[in-house]
C-alpha cells in the first residue's frame, strides 16, 4: 500500500482546502523559484531521470517529450498545451486534479514552461467540465494574485501566463494536433504528421502538449528526487499513478498508488473486489475504450502497467479500468464502444470515416445473431484494414476493441450467431 507521505495527491477527494493556502500547507508551492533556479536542463534531464511515461494514454517518455523542443527561440514563442480534454468512456482522473488539487497543476505548468523556453500555457479543458474549470480558473487567479505566476513569476526573473480554454465537448479534440486546430478557432481535425508539434504546432510555434496528470506531478518528483519517483514500479513503468476503477467493483474510485501492481490487488484492495465475488469477474477493459478487451483467466497474474498490458496484446492507456462481471453482454458492450468511435470520427480520412461505420454495422449483427459466422473474420480483416491507415489513432481505437472481442471471446460470438438460427437466442444474448 503506498504510505501517505509518498501521496503527490494529497486532495484527491476534496477532503481538504483546495484553495492556495490550503495547497501549500500540504507542501504544495514550496521552493519553486529554487527549482527554476537550476535551470532548464537540470529539470529535462530530472524528468528523464524519473522514468515518467506520459499519464494520457500514450506513455511516451515526458522528460524525453520535453527535450524534443528547440533549446534556443528562433524569434518563434514557445507554447506548453495541457491537455484536459479528458474524453475516453471510463476516464475520469484528470478532473479529480482540476476539481480538487488544482495548484499541482498550475504550479506543474510554471515549471514545464520554464523547462521548454514557453513563457505561455494552454490548458484545454473538456468542455462538460464546468465545475473543473471554475475551480481551476479561481485556482491560477489565485496564483495571480500571489505573483505565483505573470509577471516574474514566483520573483524567478520569468514571465509566465496561464490561460484556460474550454473546448466544446468533442472526443476528438483529446488528440494533440485536434486541440491545437481547435485553440486555433478552427474545427477540431486531427493534422497530418510530421511536422511534429515540437517543430510547428500552435500557430505554426514551437508546442508540447502534455496530460494534466503528466504536468502536476512535475513539481513533487522534482522536489523529492527523480529517484524517489523512480523506485514504484518496475523498470521502465516508474512511478505513482492515478487509476481507475469503474464497473461491477463494489466500490468504484479514482485512487494514486504505484505502477506494477496485480491486477486483482487493485481491484480488491480499492475496489472492495468484484460484485459476486472474484470468480464472478468475467473480462476487464484495462485503461479507456480504445484499449483490447482482457479476460479472467488472463488476469488471474497480470500486473497493471504499461509493458505487460502491451505485451499481453492490450494496452495500459490511462489506467482507469472497466470492470465487467459475468452479467455483462460482452459483444454489445463493444458494440458500444465501436457506436461511440464512429459517432466521434471527425470524418477526414476515409478509412476512420467509412470504417467506424462498417465495424459498427457489423457489430450491430453480431449482437443479434443475425450475421453468419464468416463474417466475423472479414470484421477481423476491416479492422486490420482501418488500423494504422488513418491519420490519427482514433482508427486504431476503434479497431481494437474488436480485435480484443474477437481474440477473447469468439466463441460467444459463435454461439450466438448458431442460437439465431435453431431459434434458441433468448438464452444467448442478454437484453
Ligand atoms: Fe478523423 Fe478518424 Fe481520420 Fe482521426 S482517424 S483524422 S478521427 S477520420
Amino acid at each position: 500500500m503506498l504510505k501517505d507521505e509518498d501521496r503527490i495527491f494529497t486532495n484527491l477527494y476534496g477532503m481538504h482546502d483546495r484553495t492556495l493556502a490550503g495547497a501549500k500547507k500540504r507542501g504544495h508551492w514550496d521552493g519553486t523559484a529554487g527549482i527554476l533556479e537550476k535551470g532548464r536542463e537540470w529539470i529535462v534531464d530530472e524528468m528523464k531521470a524519473s522514468g515518467l511515461r506520459g499519464r494520457g494514454g500514450a506513455g511516451f517518455p515526458t522528460g524525453l517529450k520535453w527535450s524534443f523542443m528547440p533549446k534556443e527561440s528562433d524569434g518563434r514563442p514557445h507554447y506548453l498545451v495541457i491537455n484536459a480534454d479528458e474524453s475516453e468512456p471510463a476516464t475520469c482522473k484528470d478532473r479529480e486534479i482540476m476539481r480538487h488539487d488544482p495548484h499541482t497543476l498550475i504550479e506543474g505548468a510554471l515549471i514545464a514552461s520554464f523547462a521548454m523556453g514557453a513563457h505561455a500555457s494552454y490548458i484545454y479543458i473538456r468542455g462538460e467540465y464546468i465545475r473543473e474549470k471554475e475551480a481551476l480558473q479561481a485556482a491560477i487567479d489565485e496564483c495571480y494574485d500571489a505573483g505565483l505566476i505573470g509577471k516574474n513569476a514566483c520573483g524567478s526573473g520569468w514571465d509566465f501566463d496561464l490561460y484556460l480554454h474550454h473546448g466544446a465537448g468533442a472526443y476528438i479534440c483529446g488528440e494533440e494536433t485536434a486541440l491545437i486546430e481547435s485553440l486555433e478557432g478552427k474545427k477540431g481535425m486531427p493534422r497530418m504528421k510530421p511536422p511534429f508539434p515540437a517543430g510547428a504546432g500552435l500557430y505554426g510555434c514551437p508546442t508540447t502538449v502534455n496530460n494534466v496528470e503528466s504536468i502536476a506531478v512535475c513539481p513533487t518528483i522534482l522536489r523529492r528526487g527523480a529517484s524517489w519517483f523512480s523506485g514504484f514500479g518496475r523498470k521502465n513503468n516508474s512511478g505513482t499513478k492515478l487509476m481507475g476503477l469503474t464497473g461491477h467493483v463494489n466500490t468504484p474510485c479514482v485512487f494514486e498508488d504505484e505502477l506494477s501492481l496485480p491486477v486483482r490487488e487493485l481491484i480488491e484492495k480499492h475496489g472492495g473486489g468484484i460484485r459476486g465475488g472474484w470468480d464472478n469477474l468475467k473480462a476487464i477493459i484495462p485503461g479507456g475504450a480504445s484499449c483490447p478487451i482482457l479476460p479472467k483467466d488472463k488476469l488471474e497474474d497480470a500486473i497493471f502497467d504499461f509493458d505487460w498490458m502491451r505485451e499481453n496484446r492490450s494496452s495500459f492507456g490511462t489506467g482507469c479500468m472497466i470492470v465487467m462481471d459475468n452479467s455483462v453482454d460482452v459483444v454489445k458492450a463493444v458494440w458500444r464502444l465501436s457506436k461511440f468511435f464512429k459517432h466521434e470520427s471527425c470524418g477526414q480520412c476515409t478509412p476512420c470515416r467509412e470504417g467506424t461505420g462498417w465495424m459498427m454495422r457489423v457489430m450491430d449483427r453480431l449482437v443479434s445473431g443475425e450475421a453468419e459466422v464468416e463474417e466475423i473474420d472479414m470484421l477481423l480483416d476491416v479492422t486490420k484494414q482501418v488500423e494504422g491507415h488513418t491519420i490519427c489513432a482514433l482508427g486504431d481505437a476503434a479497431a481494437w476493441p474488436i480485435q480484443g472481442l474477437i481474440r477473447h471471446f469468439r466463441e460467444e460470438i459463435e454461439d450466438r450467431i448458431k442460437a439465431k438460427k435453431t431459434g434458441r437466442m433468448g438464452a444467448m444474448a442478454a437484453e
